[in-house]
């Protein structure tokens, strides 16, 4: 029998079924038809209690079984799907972990279970008039989007914050652990951060309480078309970094070097007054950027086309002293690119996508890198920042036994 199967003899076995009954512990058929997942898994818990959480990490740890943790499974993509331990293993389910504690409308935090669907949270809130703070989330779970989102935009300070205020979570020892809403300067270091942006790979997350902010007394979308580059990239600086910033500003550059064009567009949300003199402040630098005004209609759509549709991309964060010049490099270096869109405007730098084209060779992962970190400084920061992760994890969980197929995780970066 191998090490996995015993998670599936008697004597593990029983003491599942007897606090999960057999509704909430399928094994064999029952669990392949309950998930949609290849390799199937050998067996599905379906926990509506942290408690009973532990229970099955500290079985499956005496069984040295691998044990997925599912909330919709949305971004369980094909990639993470080959990392399902082939020799076997089994899914924590967390949809039956569901519900609201508590809603504070005047404090903006909502505590709720981790399995609960962003839809009941962003609807709960609504009804105060209220929205998730920092995010558009409406997909999966609360503990899907937490474990797959390290931080929410910050876009008065240009700055990640955490999107939560408290968390809980079951370790990968079983333990049964919480954070305080304190202070960051009141309690040091936080280590319930590893939870966040992990994919799983440090515990469970049960529950969470996350941050709330009003919703906008108005949203004021504003469009522009550049025919030079240079003045779009000059544009969206300015307006992100003075005066009001917009709550989104996204810039896409559609073409071949020779004939690129640019569209920027900027949201402004919150109260009216305050919209109202951003926006007109972003017609003004537009003016000064020789940039086009584009018709309302168009510049809502422009925002909600995907850019990148069936089409391979990279992606990289970048300072604002090095786009101009890093994109005349993919240009020189990679053979260009035809679709490139500049978001998450930050005070320093940007989120940059460049789906590569007009070139004969597809240019590599490697290459991309090379150019983006030619010093291999950042390769570096980042290999000492995950062997210190994995040095933590191999504590928490020595057989790598929780969410093995999200480590190391699919971290934000490189080629998608
Ligand atoms: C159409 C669409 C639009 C989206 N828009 C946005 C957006 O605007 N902003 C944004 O931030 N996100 C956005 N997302 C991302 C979305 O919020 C996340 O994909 C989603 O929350 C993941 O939830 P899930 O329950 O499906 O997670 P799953 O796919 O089930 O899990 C994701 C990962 O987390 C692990 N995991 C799941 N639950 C837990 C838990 N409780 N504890 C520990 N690990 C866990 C899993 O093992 C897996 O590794 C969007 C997604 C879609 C499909």
């Amino acid at each position: 029998m191998s090490q996995e199967h015993r998670l599936l003899s008697r004597l593990v076995w029983s003491p599942l079924v007897s606090t999960f009954g057999r509704r909430r512990a399928l094994r064999g058929k029952e669990a392949a038809a309950a998930v949609d997942m290849k390799p199937s898994p050998m067996a599905v818990f379906c926990p509506e209690d942290p408690s009973e959480i532990s229970i099955v990490l500290e079985s499956a740890r005496a069984a040295k079984a691998p044990m997925i943790c599912l909330g919709t499974g949305s971004r369980i993509t094909p990639d993470l799907r080959v990392r399902l331990p082939k020799q076997g293993y089994a899914i924590i389910d967390l949809k039956g972990l569901s519900g609201i504690d508590e809603l504070n409308s005047d404090s903006l935090w909502i505590s709720v279970l981790a399995g609960t669907p962003m839809k009941t949270v962003v609807a709960a809130a609504r009804k105060h008039d209220l929205r998730l703070a920092g995010t558009e989330a409406e997909e999966g779970t609360v503990g899907g989007w937490l474990s797959a989102s390290a931080g929410i935009d910050d876009c008065i300070l240009g700055v990640h914050q955490s999107p939560i205020l408290s968390i809980e979570a079951v370790l990968a020892t079983g333990n049964l652990v919480h954070s305080v809403s304190a202070p960051r300067a009141a309690t040091g270091p936080d280590p319930f951060s590893l939870l966040l942006g992990t994919w799983g790979g440090f515990g469970i997350i049960t529950r969470a309480t996350l941050k709330l902010e009003p919703l906008p007394e108005r949203k004021l979308i504003a469009g522009f078309s550049f025919s030079s580059l240079s003045k779009a990239i000059d544009f969206i600086k300015v307006i992100v970094t003075r005066f009001l910033p917009p709550r989104r500003a996204t810039l896409f550059i559609d073409g071949q070097s020779s004939k690129r064009k640019a569209r920027v567009v900027v949201a402004y949300e919150g109260q009216q007054q305050i919209n109202r003199a951003g926006q007109k402040f972003a017609f003004s630098q537009a003016e000064i950027f020789s940039g086009q005004p584009a018709e309302h209609g168009k510049a809502r759509q422009w925002l909600t086309s995907d850019p990148f549709k069936d089409r391979k991309f990279f992606s990289s964060g970048i300072a604002w002293s090095k786009l101009a010049g890093f994109l005349r490099a993919v240009d020189a270096q990679l053979g260009g690119f035809d679709k490139a869109v500049i978001d998450h405007p930050g005070l320093t730098g940007c989120l940059l996508r460049v789906a590569p084209g007009n070139s004969e060779t597809t240019p590599r992962h490697e290459d991309w890198d090379n150019l983006v970190d030619p010093d291999n400084s950042l390769r570096n920061a980042l290999d000492s920042s995950r062997s210190w992760l994995i040095r933590v994890r191999s504590q928490l969980d020595p057989d790598g036994l929780i969410n093995p197929h999200a480590w190391p995780p699919p971290w934000p970066g490189g080629e998608c």
